[in-house]
């Protein structure tokens, strides 16, 4: 049997177990259910599409309205199915063969992964002990990997740790500096005192992404996008396959934008069910960290982070197990849930833990 590229056989593909269980608190989505009149519009939505056309190839309603959210041109906004597949087409566009991105860990995994899938080299930093950027290490890095991408996570994944914007702003004229692009990755940017947005302009190497999946209660719909000058858009647009955003997406996620409101009194109730969380654990024996993000990273203190994490699934509750991943041993990660997934979980913990 043919063997796959070298690389690639070596690889770990991504794992992030989907498990059948009662509380699912594993993957940062919404607790909430998409908006039900959203929901009413987008069935007839299905019923008025041209089924034996192909979609518009530029997405230019879907990216225009994103535009209008943000008070910039569809021209300044690339779209894709979930926000991954935005990094990949950056990957696919700026990285490659001979060039590198640099990431600062712990930070989201894909951001490597995505660079390994895509024959990119990465550099690799560390943030400082309580997680924050360190800018002598982030300065470090740019000259001695000179990477082509660096990738900013904000708030962190999973950390929770939101980058400050005149750290943010450091690292961008870093990246000037260097001739290099600049990702800031907001999947978490709706709970953040501040955006990267505000930094975007049309001769400022900055791309900010966003996505659907968390906030906006639309995991399952896959669309992500970023908001950056129009030369990297165009150059993006040449990457990604043709007709890569579905008919149905594209009209779907325009109307999604019809219920931002709607979005931002969830964000509101999630950062509200955040605190009594915090409160929870902070009565427990473990270690935690403040965030800026609809999750919480902890530590069990006294017993093994794995241990705890099968003793929550017996208990049919499933958080995220980072307890081997550098730098974050023995800890877990909990997506803020409804107050009854919350309690379920904090109940099996105190359980636990006892
Ligand atoms: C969840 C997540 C994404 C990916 O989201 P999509 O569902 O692909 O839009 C991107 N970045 C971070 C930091 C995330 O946590």
């Amino acid at each position: 049997m043919i063997e796959p590229r070298r690389d690639v056989a070596l690889m770990d593909g991504y794992h992030s177990p989907q498990v059948e269980v009662e509380v699912r608190l594993n993957t940062n989505e919404s607790p909430f259910p998409a908006p039900a009149e959203w929901v009413t519009e987008a069935q007839a939505l299905v019923a008025s599409i041209a089924w034996n056309r192909y979609p518009d190839r530029t997405a230019t309603e879907l990216r225009t309205s994103i535009g209008q959210l943000h008070g910039v041109g569809p021209e300044q906004v690339f779209a894709a199915n979930g926000s991954n597949e935005v990094l990949q087409t950056l990957l696919l566009t700026y990285g490659g063969p001979g060039r590198v991105a640099a990431v600062w860990e712990p930070t989201y995994a894909l951001h490597s992964h995505i660079a390994r899938i895509t024959s990119t080299g990465i550099a690799e930093g560390e943030r400082a002990t309580d997680f924050t950027l360190d800018l002598s290490e982030v300065q470090r890095v740019f000259e001695q990997d000179r990477p082509s991408v660096a990738f900013l996570c904000s708030p962190n994944n999973p950390t929770g740790v939101v980058d400050d914007e005149a750290t943010v702003r450091a690292v961008l004229e870093l990246a000037i500096i260097h001739d290099c692009l600049l990702v800031v990755d907001e999947a978490y940017g709706q709970f953040a005192p501040w955006s990267a947005l505000e930094l975007v302009a049309e001769d400022v190497p900055l791309v900010v992404t966003r996505t659907y999946s968390k906030t906006w209660s639309m995991a399952a719909a896959r669309i992500g996008y970023l908001v950056g000058p129009c030369s990297v858009v165009a150059e993006l647009q040449k990457v990604v396959l043709p007709y890569h955003l579905d008919a149905f997406k594209q009209a779907a996620g325009t109307l999604a934008l019809a219920y931002v409101d709607e979005m931002n009194r969830r964000v509101a109730a999630v950062v509200e069910e955040r605190g009594r969380l915090m409160d929870r654990l902070a009565a427990l024996p473990v270690e935690v960290w403040p965030s800026g993000a609809n999750f919480v990273l902890f530590r069990p203190l006294g017993l093994d982070g794995a241990t705890v994490w099968q003793e929550l699934l017996d208990r049919s509750v499933l958080v995220r197990n980072c307890s081997s991943w550098p730098r974050l041993e023995g800890c877990l990660r909990v997506t803020i849930g409804t107050p009854e997934e919350d309690d379920r979980f904090l109940a099996a913990l105190e359980e636990i833990l006892r």
